[in-house]
């Protein structure tokens, strides 16, 4: 077992970077695994790419998620590692247009110290897993072989509730043509009353499902954001589709409402 530590200072943030390669357990052949990793800093890109090389990795660096795009839509690649904080789009848009271009492969974001709206933008970007710098080399390692060992992420179904649909994998909604734009919330909002066509729900089930991380103690938190959903899907296209269920909750109707 190939074992050695390096500590390096890097960049304004000084975050370190433990070297640590144990250089067995990946899952498949590892000489015809590719790894994309999308990476500004100098510094830490070249660390990246030796570590994963002498890994037995093949690793391609893009200094740009724009670079990124272009790359992962030349050739395959078995994982992403996208840090987030990268000139022009930043690693949440990038990950989200890898996903609206059809690329699955799993992605491990890096994200910045302790943030936690990262993290649940990372995910809700269509990142499959998040790694806080700094970080243990040997801790990426891990990450990325539960990733590549899970594979391909399977490509969600795009939800319909009549001409209203929902991609959870791109995250993008239409009523008919017309793309809707929502907030993180809102979407999830609504993924959840369309996941429950048809279904009353009550504002407690809404409440766990939708606001798992960050549960707000008001009580009024389902209604305002009801009213903001119903303002984005119902009211400009004149339809009425979440439906309020007096004394029990809220329904979606599974026509999409008329
Ligand atoms: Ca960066």
């Amino acid at each position: 077992m190939n074992r050695r530590e390096r500590s390096l200072s890097l960049d304004e943030s000084e975050y370190q970077l433990a070297l640590i390669l144990p250089s067995y357990s990946w899952p498949i052949l590892i000489s015809h695994m590719r790894i994309l990793v999308v990476e500004d800093e100098v510094k830490m890109a070249a660390l990246l790419r030796r570590g994963l090389s002498e890994e037995g990795l093949n690793v391609d660096v893009a200094g740009e998620g724009e670079r990124a795009l272009a790359m992962a839509g030349a050739s395959d690649y078995d994982a992403v590692v996208l840090d987030v904080m990268l000139p022009g789009i930043d690693g949440f848009e990038t990950c989200r247009r890898l996903r609206r271009d059809g690329v699955w492969a799993p992605v491990l974001m890096l994200t910045a110290r302790g943030a936690l709206d990262d993290r649940v933008a990372g995910l809700d970007g269509g990142a499959d897993d998040y790694l806080v710098k700094p970080f243990a080399f040997a801790e990426l390692l891990a990450r990325l072989r539960a990733l590549v060992r899970r594979g391909t992420v399977e490509r969600p179904p795009v939800m319909e509730a009549g001409d209203l649909k929902l991609d959870p994998g791109t995250r993008q909604v239409w009523r008919g043509d017309t793309e809707i734009d929502l907030s993180s919330k809102e979407f999830t909002l609504l993924e959840t009353f369309m996941r429950h066509a048809g279904y009353v729900l009550s504002r407690t089930q809404l409440l766990e499902q939708a606001w798992e991380y960050d549960f707000e103690h008001r009580s009024n938190v389902v209604e305002v954001y009801v009213r903001y959903l119903r303002r984005k899907v119902d009211v400009p296209f004149g339809r009425k589709s979440i439906e309020t269920v007096r004394g029990a909750g809220y329904r979606l109707r599974k026509d999409g409402g008329r």
